[in-house]
């Protein structure tokens, strides 16, 4: 049995998948195909979004976000430190300083609590400026975006939602990517929505910051691509890419649907057993990962595994604990509750096909 069963999703999508990208290599325009243009119209009318720009993974499209929000030295940047290393990474790699916040133990997501406290604690010190925060998606469940835009609106904050493991996932219905000022996602083959390779997004209301990244991701383009009128990278998303995207996307409320049946009957089988995630009210998961919390996970997760069921923990290390973040200061204890997270969790396999691979 496999953590994530990309095969079994090929398989099913086989023929579909493979005359997309045929028609690709009968056209030939491997960079900014009719694709892409494509794939950025579906993802716009999926999220209910005014502006999608695809870029060559997910990590860019944060550094993107940042840039376009005009993010850098002597600003502070909120984000989990409970998450993966590039929400925090692009926050140093801008320039912008990285201000870690506690997790809300239930949902693993960012606690819009804590979050005001960081922020006043800034203030207070009054080194940096508070300019936007990164909320994360973690795990496919949207953040507690009510509360944290009270947060953000009250402090003046650019928001940005993190939905590369939260993509397909809503809030009574707004899907996640749409939240932010800007959001971004990540198309890395292991995520909700991935490709057969690196792709990234990002997604907007704000016709400013779309304009900006459209020129951020091609070497800060002009109106010519000759005419170069800032600084920019090389950020976009592969034909051949879009195109399995296309197919992907087209299956992706199925998939979806799948998804949360699976994580249903984890919860009817483990639930009693170990604590079960909680979804709250309203809030509807995309299962990037499916997470339970032990005291004992490597006792358990050697059960698992002589079951024939792998496992794996997301995450072992918060940001404040990495080696590279040791240059901000934190210590043990300043996020008990991530830090909790980090010794206990870890998670079970989950994809669309879990059925199936269960019965081999
Ligand atoms: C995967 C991931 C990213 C980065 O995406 P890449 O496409 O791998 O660069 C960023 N944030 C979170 C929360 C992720 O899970």
């Amino acid at each position: 049995m496999q953590f994530i069963d990309l095969a079994a999703q090929y398989q099913h999508l086989k023929s579909k998948i493979d005359a997309r990208i045929g028609q690709v290599l009968q056209h030939g325009q491997y960079i900014m195909g009719p694709e892409v243009r494509e794939l950025e119209e579906k993802l716009a009318e999926f999220v209910g979004v005014k502006h999608v720009i695809t870029c060559a993974n997910g990590t860019d499209a944060l550094t993107l976000a940042l840039m376009a929000l005009d993010v850098g030295e002597g600003d502070a940047v909120f984000c989990p430190t409970f998450t993966f290393f590039a929400t925090a990474e692009v926050i140093a790699y801008e320039g912008a300083t990285p201000v870690f916040v506690d997790s809300d133990e239930d949902t693993f997501n960012i606690c819009p609590l804590d979050l005001e406290r960081q922020v006043q604690k800034v203030l207070s010190e009054g080194e940096l400026q508070p300019k936007a925060i990164i909320a994360v998606d973690l795990f496919g469940l949207p953040a507690n975006y009510p509360e944290i835009k009270k947060v953000a609106e009250k402090y003046n904050l650019k928001l940005i939602e993190d939905a590369a493991q939260g993509f397909g996932g809503n809030i009574n219905g707004q899907r996640a990517g749409s939240f932010g000022d800007i959001a971004t996602t990540s198309f890395f083959p292991a995520k909700p929505l991935g490709c057969y390779g690196d792709g990234g997004a990002i997604f907007t209301n704000n016709e400013q910051y779309a304009e900006l990244v459209r020129s951020l991701r091609v070497h800060g383009k002009g109106t010519d691509k000759y005419d170069n009128v800032r600084i920019g990278m090389n950020s976009r998303l592969d034909t051949i890419q879009a195109a399995i995207l296309l197919e992907k996307l087209a299956e992706f409320p199925i998939e979806l649907e799948k998804r949360n049946l699976a994580a249903q009957q984890y919860h009817n089988e483990l639930n009693g057993k170990y604590k079960t995630p909680i979804v709250p009210e309203g809030y509807y998961s995309s299962w990037a990962q499916y997470t339970l919390v032990s005291e004992h996970r490597e006792e358990h997760m050697a059960k698992f595994k002589q079951q024939g069921i792998p496992t794996m923990v997301y995450y072992r290390t918060c940001m404040h604990q990495q080696t590279a973040f040791q240059y901000l200061g934190y210590k043990p204890g300043d996020f008990p509750v991530a830090e909790r997270l980090a010794d206990r969790v870890f998670s079970l396999p989950m994809h669309p096909y879990l059925e199936s691979s269960l019965k081999e």
